[in-house]
């Protein structure tokens, strides 16, 4: 099993960090802020065009090269807000972590587009148009920090996967 997804002894201390973080995420007021961190980011995608063909080529980690990192707050803004009969199982993560992609890439699409977390909302591999797009991202962990800070919430910045796996664990 990969180094990715947690060992039994770490299961207690991610189990209360995931409650914290889905309390959270299911607060309207959290969930407000971190809505208007998403359309800071539409609205520079928006400003700034890059081309994207939806080739799901950017959520092949492994093949892709590079990895998502995002925090549990994030993760538990998506996972709670699964549509009804989508769940996500120890299974479908490890499966995600063996192949190198991600667990929510069906059909090469993203299947939880409106609720995906930032990082995925400011990558476009568009190489021809990706200067803003380093500053973007760390505007958006600084204020998702910032965020965190203000609400009391704990700060956890990880990798996708990792996230994800704790969460099925739970
Ligand atoms: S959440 Fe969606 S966009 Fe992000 S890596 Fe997974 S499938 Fe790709």
């Amino acid at each position: 099993m990969s180094d990715l997804l947690p060992r039994a002894e770490q299961q207690d201390d991610t189990r209360s960090l995931v409650d914290a973080w889905l309390r959270a995420a299911n607060t309207h007021e959290v969930a407000a802020e971190i809505e208007a961190i998403y359309q800071i980011v539409a609205d520079q995608v928006a400003a700034h065009q890059p081309v994207c063909v939806s080739s799901g080529r950017c959520c092949h980690f492994r093949d892709h090269g590079h990895l998502l990192y995002t925090t549990g707050l994030e993760a538990a803004y998506a996972v709670s807000r699964l549509r009804p009969g989508r769940s996500l199982s120890p299974e479908s993560v490890a499966g995600a972590v063996d192949r190198g992609d991600c667990p929510f890439l069906v059909r090469e699409q993203c299947s939880i587009h409106t609720i995906k977390p930032s990082g995925c909302r400011v990558y476009f591999c568009d190489q021809e148009n990706e200067g803003w797009q380093q500053a973007l991202s760390e505007r958006v962990v600084d204020q998702l920090r910032r965020l965190h800070e203000r609400r009391a919430i704990p700060y956890r910045y990880a990798e996708w996967r990792a996230l994800l796996a704790w969460f099925a664990a739970s």
